[in-house]
């Protein structure tokens, strides 16, 4: 096995006060292509940036092809070279053709002859099938020809890794796939490749890794049938798993029904519960918290949580008792409202302190 084409080591990032990445550890192979995904806001670009130096990190390291990369301007440049970057917003030169665009950086950053870098970014124009289009204006073209060109601009610095940052986001979704088209012809080549992308199927079809970002880290790095099929760390199985999550604290005292009912009942129309589902959820709330919950004595606060699963429509109601007395909140309970809560659900899982109902 050869060594690591990319490494951190160590790595965290933070913004003044607002701590992004937490010691990242990680080596990514010649030939990898590695889907990102994650939550909004979770750093999947901060660390792409940090990878190739546009933002530095704020400690940690990074080595690339066995050299530990450092601040120094010239390595930097060296380095942004080998590792080239596709954004979501093209950044293509609007003053110029797609073929001068691309030949931009072969002429003046590599100190390529200028018919040299004309008859490669030819080649790459062809090769991300705008071969017929050379003398085009960015502004002509659509917005998936204009990724494209930005991946023909990228290829012709001859980069060892692409990093792509949710390169098909801004596209109409008419043009998605001839970008993904482009994206996967590179990885068939072997190109190193990183991409950030909401493209699950993508993801799932073309890569070879993928890491679930979460908790300012990777939280989860597997292949993709693991990551896709069968997470194994709570948060990657409820982003994979599409679950979305309700809670309301229940206090003897200052309790208002209709409240949490309103509350949760808004949340479960905006996951597409028909009236009658969300009435059949009203009943068990009713029951549960009318003859159990609210019996288990004043000091007892309770949390109701719901946590409802699209992938497999499930709907799971919890009371968890947050005031530690650890109430037993189904034993105590009727022997009517049981048979009421039992009509209507799947399971049901009592224990001290918490309550738990699939539906
Ligand atoms: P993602 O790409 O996963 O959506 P980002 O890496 O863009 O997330 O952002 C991660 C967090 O870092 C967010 O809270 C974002 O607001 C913050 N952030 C990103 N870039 C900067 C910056 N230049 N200055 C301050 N905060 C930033
Ligand atoms: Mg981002």
């Amino acid at each position: 096995m050869s060594s690591p084409l990319i490494s951190a080591r160590g790595l965290c990032k933070s913004y003044g006060d607002l701590e992004v990445l937490r010691n990242i550890d990680v080596d990514i192979n010649r030939g990898d292509v590695i889907s990102i995904i994650g939550p909004s806001g979770c750093g999947k670009s901060t660390f792409t940036r940090c990878l190739n130096f546009l933002d530095p990190p704020t400690s940690g390291e990074v080595w690339f092809d066995g050299k530990k990369v450092d601040g120094d301007p010239k390595s930097l440049q060296a380095l942004r070279r080998k590792m080239g970057m596709v954004f979501q917003s093209f950044n293509l030169f609007s003053n110029m053709t797609i073929v001068e665009n691309a030949m931009l950086g072969p002429v003046n950053l590599l100190g390529m002859g200028r018919q040299e870098a004309y008859d490669l970014s030819m080649d790459l124009l062809e090769t991300v099938g705008l071969g017929h289009k050379p003398l085009a204006y960015p502004d002509e073209l659509s917005g998936g020809q204009k990724q494209r060109a930005a991946i023909a601009r990228t290829l012709a610095m001859g980069p060892e890794a692409i990093i792509f940052d949710e390169p098909t986001s801004a596209l109409d979704p008419t043009m998605v796939g001839e970008v993904l088209g482009v994206m996967m012809a590179l990885a068939e080549k072997g190109t190193t490749m990183l991409i950030v992308t909401h493209e699950m199927n993508f993801a799932k079809n073309v890569s070879n890794r993928v890491f679930y970002m979460d908790e300012k880290g990777i939280y989860e790095d597997g292949s993709p049938e693991q990551i896709f099929g069968d997470p194994v760390r709570p948060r990657t199985r409820d982003f994979i798993f599409h679950v979305k999550t309700f809670s309301y604290e229940i206090r003897p005292g200052s309790f208002d029904f209709y409240e949490m009912l309103g509350q949760a009942g808004a949340f479960l129309r905006r996951q597409l519960f028909d009236d009658a589902r969300i009435q059949r959820v009203f009943h068990v709330l009713d029951e549960a918290v009318n003859h159990s919950v609210l019996e288990a004595g004043d000091g007892v606060r309770t949390l109701l949580g719901l946590r409802y699963t699209e992938r497999t429509d499930e709907l799971e109601v919890s009371f968890t008792d947050v005031s530690g007395s650890a109430a037993y909140p189904y034993e105590g309970m009727d022997e009517l409202a049981r048979r009421v809560i039992d009509g209507y659900t799947k399971s049901v899982d009592a224990s001290a302190g918490s309550l738990v109902i699939q539906m």
